[in-house]
């Protein structure tokens, strides 16, 4: 099967093709088709099998079918991720798969100065990659809103849950809209990744790899 098949728009089959993407992996071809179809998603795979473009080329696929701006200080996407150094790639990823298309977006994390990531949310964005922590505290100053948001991904998730993240997950889950579509990406199924999942996604497909 190609990503052509898999129903993607132009824009991003030629970011794909210049990428050297020729395949969808086992992730992309299972989640790839619910997600266009605006389905939650639990997706249990590992860091290294293509998760990072199985969540960003169906959301960027969205974007190009409901074009629409940003509020002030909104995202239209939100993906949470642990680290900064997973938040700055997954943003450089969006990024590349977004080169043909009208694309927005900031990245948020701490051990840096706050003041070019509050300047970059002024104008909102289409999609918002952050760490738990800075992304609270700049949604506590007033920076950042998070009520306009369409589409949220917790990457990682059994990695934040590890670092401890889970009261600032919460407190970000709660100031969240309850029409939204959610996806969920862990490696692993504890049973604390299990009570996530149920509290955030309604009605998920599940994909496995
Ligand atoms: P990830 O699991 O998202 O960290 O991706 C692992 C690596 O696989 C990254 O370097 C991606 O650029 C690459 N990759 C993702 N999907 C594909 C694909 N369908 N064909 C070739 N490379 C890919």
């Amino acid at each position: 099967s190609s990503f052509q098949a898999l129903g993607l728009a132009a824009p991003i089959l030629q970011a794909l093709d210049e990428e050297g993407y020729t395949t969808p992996t086992p992730i992309q071809a299972g989640a790839i088709p619910h997600l266009l179809k605006g389905k939650d998603l639990l997706g249990l795979a590992q860091t290294g099998t293509g998760k990072t473009a199985a969540f960003a080329l169906p959301i960027l696929n969205y974007l190009l079918e409901h074009p629409r701006r940003a509020a002030p200080r909104g995202a239209r996407v939100l993906v949470l991720a642990p680290t900064r150094e997973l938040v700055a790639q997954i943003g450089d990823n969006f990024a590349a798969y977004a080169r043909h298309m009208k694309f927005s977006h900031a990245v948020i994390f701490g051990g840096v100065g706050q003041n070019r990531q509050v300047e970059a949310m002024k104008r909102g964005v289409d999609v918002m990659v952050a760490a738990p922590g800075r992304l609270l505290d700049l949604v506590g100053q007033g920076h950042i809103d998070l009520s306009t948001l369409e589409i949220v991904v917790l990457d990682e998730a059994d990695r934040m849950l590890d670092m401890g993240f889970v009261h600032d997950i919460r407190r970000i889950v709660a100031r969240l809209p309850e029409k939204r579509q959610t996806l969920l990406f862990s490696a692993t199924m504890p049973p604390s990744i299990r009570d996530l999942a149920h509290s955030l996604l309604k009605d998920p497909e599940t994909v496995q790899v």
